[in-house]
């Protein structure tokens, strides 16, 4: 085990009711760091009695205690003092950030210091979000309520793990729901400091609970667990379609945040250079492992071979190391498996007719780790499987198109459709061609996501790229109920006439 002062002293117990427990079994799970493969520490790690104790813990928190009953205002209150213990800790919090998951210092600290905005975004919304009059006639006053959902299990991935449990809880907990947080298995740990810095604001015991521990074994039972309301998940199509069919004979609700294969789209027209450099953090920031990756670039023919040759050398200077190292850009991938995956998908691509431009295996002296270069594939159509299925991992494919109606056809022509890029200096055509894409999310001349600046605007996707929507006010809509409560003000009842009409 390598010893790190900042890891020993994180409680790797499972939060359950206000408290950090063992395991009703009391096993444990190693974690460890993809920069040099090393063990970091030893988490305890939940099983099926362990969700029960904290579906438990929640259930009562949620249907007996202060929590959802309290003012508006005063879960704002707490939920800026997360906000500022978040702020108070960001150094701490990003190094254990990369130190687990292998993404740069850089971004680490970037995505606490946003999951802090998050929590102070959210503070300021608890008291914001109300329901409506509904003008319905004169001897009728009609309108609805927005209630907490109730207990809530939100399940994460290890993409992003501070900032996706930031994104779940804090618009769950300024509604009043109880929540409990599953962190993915390979990054626990700045999950559970979020559980304790929550536990300092006043958060009051079992409204937020941490449950490390194998979302396989786990899913089905959270699932279809009848204390549970709601499932809020962010990972691979395939574990949420499973967590769909696993809860629907509880009609549970279910929010979903799932893979991408965004189409990054550049015409002629544009600004090459600016979309080739764009390309490279659009393609391999945080490794490749966003579902927001750019991963199929189309580019018109008549610009292909000047972009790929920039995209290559904006390539050659982001640079692959060390996590810990500030002026890294680019750490390792995730783990091992995550390596030979990615390895596997690269080969099929080869395989396939795929020519490599740069990249395509481990980059050169970076000799343990799981590092894998920065690759750019040319030569295969929109068709191939390593443009249609999600890599997660540093490789982006460059397509060729003639026509604005192909390259919105073959973008469109993917399972998923959560993002995506449009270069051009013609604002009719890249507003047209923002409206046929069928994603939830598009940038103009950028590869940033709105969150990028803040929690303002909907995140989320069409098709198999989930369902539902979160960060801003529409976040809020996913951790409530909207009840309709219709009042006739007549002393005479109603004649069936008027009756029917309403
Ligand atoms: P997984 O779906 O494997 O895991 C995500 C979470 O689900 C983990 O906590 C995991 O636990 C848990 N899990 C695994 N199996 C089950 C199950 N049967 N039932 C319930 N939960 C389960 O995804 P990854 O961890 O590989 O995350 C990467 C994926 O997330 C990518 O596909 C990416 O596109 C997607 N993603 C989507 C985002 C979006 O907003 N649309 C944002 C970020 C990522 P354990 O770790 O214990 O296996």
């Amino acid at each position: 085990m390598r010893e790190n002062a900042l890891v020993r002293d994180i409680e790797t117990r499972l939060l359950i009711a206000g408290q950090f427990t063992d395991a009703a079994d009391r096993a444990t799970f190693t974690t460890s760091s993809p920069i040099d493969g090393a063990a970091l520490a030893e988490v305890s790690r939940a099983g099926i009695e362990d969700v029960d104790r904290a579906a438990a813990a929640a259930r009562s928190a949620f249907d007996d205690g202060p929590w959802p009953k309290s003012l508006p205002a005063e879960r704002g209150r707490v939920l800026r003092r997360i906000a500022d213990g978040i702020r108070q800790r960001i150094d701490d919090i990003a190094e254990v950030e990369t130190r687990n998951g292998g993404k740069t210092i850089a971004n680490s600290r970037n995505e606490v210091e946003a999951a802090s905005r998050v929590f102070e975004y959210y503070a300021g919304a608890a008291d914001k979000f109300f329901g409506e009059t509904i003008p319905m006639g004169h001897d009728v006053l009609d309108f609805t309520l927005r209630e907490p959902i109730g207990v809530v299990a939100q399940i994460t991935p290890w993409n992003f793990p501070f900032l996706a449990a930031a994104w779940k809880a804090a618009p769950a907990l300024a509604v009043g729901c109880a929540v409990i947080l599953k962190p993915a298995s390979y990054t626990p740990l700045t999950t559970l400091l979020l559980g304790r810095i929550a536990l300092e604001a006043g958060v009051p015991d079992g409204v937020l609970n941490v449950l490390p521990g194998p979302g396989a074994v786990l899913g089905d039972h959270i699932a279809a667990h009848r204390l549970i309301d709601k499932i809020a998940f962010t990972g691979e199509t395939r574990t949420g379609a499973q967590l769909v069919k696993a809860s629907a004979d509880a009609i549970k609700r279910v929010s979903l945040e799932l893979g991408g294969k965004s189409p990054n789209i550049v015409f002629v027209d544009a600004d090459i250079a600016k979309a080739a450099d764009a390309a490279v953090k659009a393609g391999f920031g945080n490794a490749g492992q966003s579902c927001s990756a750019r991963t199929r670039v189309f580019v018109e023919r008549a610009a292909h071979d000047a972009f790929v040759t920039q995209f290559a050398q904006s390539t050659a200077r982001y640079r692959v190391g060390n996590p810990l190292d500030p002026a890294t850009d680019m750490g390792p991938l995730v783990s091992a498996t995550q390596w030979r995956n990615v390895k596997a998908m690269v080969d099929d691509g080869l395989a396939a007719g795929g020519h490599i431009v740069t990249g395509g295996d481990r980059p050169s002296g970076l000799d343990s780790g799981s590092y894998f270069s920065p690759t750019i594939i040319t030569g295969l159509g929109n068709d191939a499987r390593i443009a249609q299925e999600e890599i997660f991992g540093p490789v982006v494919v460059v397509i060729p198109f003639d026509s604005e109606q192909e390259v919105v056809q073959m973008a469109n022509e993917s399972e998923y459709g959560l993002n995506g890029s449009i270069w051009t200096r013609n604002i009719g055509r890249a507003l047209r061609v923002a409206r046929d894409i069928r994603s939830g999310m598009i940038s103009i001349n950028s590869h940033g996501s709105a969150s990028r600046y803040g929690t303002y605007a909907p995140f989320g996707g069409y098709k198999k790229s989930g369902l539902g929507r979160e960060l801003g006010m529409y976040a809020l809509n996913l951790y409530t109920e909207v009840k309709n409560v219709f009042i006739d003000l007549a002393d005479e009842p109603a004649s069936p006439a008027k009756t029917r009409e309403r």
